[in-house]
């Protein structure tokens, strides 16, 4: 079976991360600040926080902008459920603004339309907003940035798709436009430490809440202690954290695969614009490009032209007989068991369901020969003939 997405995996990764399982430190040692240094590096941001997953990091992000109780998280729901379960284990609510049926983003028009009738109602305005860079292709960060000045939310990028993109002249993770951008390493995402994920900010603050909350809320700098250290062994616990910390052995995956990112995204596009060449012809919506962004190509998504929709299943089903390993990317989170509880319904968001019933992703990994992308064109044409 042909994947829908795969690690990239090097011999130079693996004896980077064999040097760390024969050094002192597996934990808490030189390579968890090394891999941070070269995301800020990359990014141009100021901090860059290593967490042991994306779901970690949007978490310490929520708790680091005081979200609690009373408050409400807006997000995307065509997302993966974490972007949207970190607003509940602060114990705030969630809405979602339903997608751009050309993007699959967040759409900013009916953000602002929900905005405006919440205000007009005098109902809940966002403490937070979540815009998910879906497939690795950019939010317009410039209108929600206006929207926050305007209507008083914080922005936190959940751009778990995304390192190695760009919006407009900024690479994703500046925070040029937001509070708070998060990254995943998960395996099938662009770059990869097993499980990981990290936090930017430009805000010292921020970074600084971000890295206690995620060290047990313990602090070993005397700057930040209420009183003089007993002693060299001496530390303070000053809130209530947790351990997301990760590994000196992921980190140094990650800064091995950090350094072929750009190449690794640029091959993305290669398979993507011969995808975007070779399946023209069949009935199918392929992915939209905004000038404003310079997608990472985490996903390829196809949309099977309306009059279809109610083959999806059997063409999924025919391609992966085929052994091309598609998958559906996502089953839009208000939709689930445990939002259904919370009160949300089929109907709430028409686009994204309609997008759920007629997408598929398909196989877009760097190590994807020639020969697999012919064979998933091949898959994809007699299966829609
Ligand atoms: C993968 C993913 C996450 C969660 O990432 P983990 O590192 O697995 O916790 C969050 N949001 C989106 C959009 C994702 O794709």
């Amino acid at each position: 079976m042909i994947p829908y997405g795969r690690q990239d995996i090097t011999q130079d990764d693996i004896d980077t991360v064999v040097d760390v399982l024969r050094s002192d430190y597996l934990t808490q040692g030189p390579k968890v600040p090394e891999f941070e240094k070269s995301i800020q590096d990359y990014c141009g941001v100021a901090h860059a926080l290593a967490v042991n997953s994306a779901t970690s990091a949007l978490h310490v992000a929520c708790l680091a902008l005081n979200l609690g109780p009373g408050d409400e998280v807006w997000t995307s729901p065509i997302t993966f459920v974490a972007s949207a379960n970190c607003a509940r284990h602060c114990g705030a609510n969630v809405e979602f603004v339903d997608i751009d049926p050309r993007t699959y983003n967040l759409s900013t028009e009916a953000l602002e339309d929900k905005l405006k009738d919440r205000k007009n109602s005098g109902g809940t305005l966002p403490s937070i907003v979540i815009p998910v860079h879906f497939g690795g292709q950019s939010c317009d960060m410039v209108a929600i940035r206006a929207l926050s000045d305007e209507f008083g939310f914080r922005i936190i990028e959940d751009a778990s798709h995304a390192i190695g993109g760009r919006y407009r002249d900024k690479t994703i993770g500046s925070c040029r436009y937001s509070d708070i951008t998060v990254f995943s390493f998960h395996p099938v995402k662009i770059v990869t430490t097993a499980e990981g994920g990290v936090a930017t900010t430009e805000n010292a603050a921020l970074a600084q809440k971000m890295a206690l909350l995620r060290n047990n809320g313990v602090t070993r700098d005397p700057a930040l202690m209420t009183r003089p250290a007993d002693g060299q062994w001496y530390y303070e616990q000053l809130v209530l954290g947790y351990n997301y910390r990760m590994t000196d052995i992921q980190a140094a995956l990650g800064c091995s695969q950090m350094q072929r990112l750009d190449e690794k995204v640029s091959i993305r596009h290669q398979i993507a614009n011969r995808y975007d060449a070779e399946l023209a012809a069949l009935p199918l919506v392929l992915p939209f490009r905004e000038d404003f962004s310079y997608s990472a190509f985490h996903l390829y998504v196809v949309l099977l032209e309306e009059a279809l929709a109610s083959n999806r299943r059997a063409v999924f089903e025919s391609l992966r007989e085929r052994g091309i390993g598609v998958n559906v990317h996502y089953i839009p989170v208000h939709t689930q068991p445990y939002f259904r509880r919370l009160g949300f319904q089929t109907g709430d968001y028409p686009y994204a369901e309609d997008y759920y019933a007629r997408a598929l992703s398909i196989p877009l990994f760097p190590t994807l020969t020639r020969e697999q992308q012919d064979e998933v064109i091949a898959a994809l044409t007699s299966a829609l003939s």
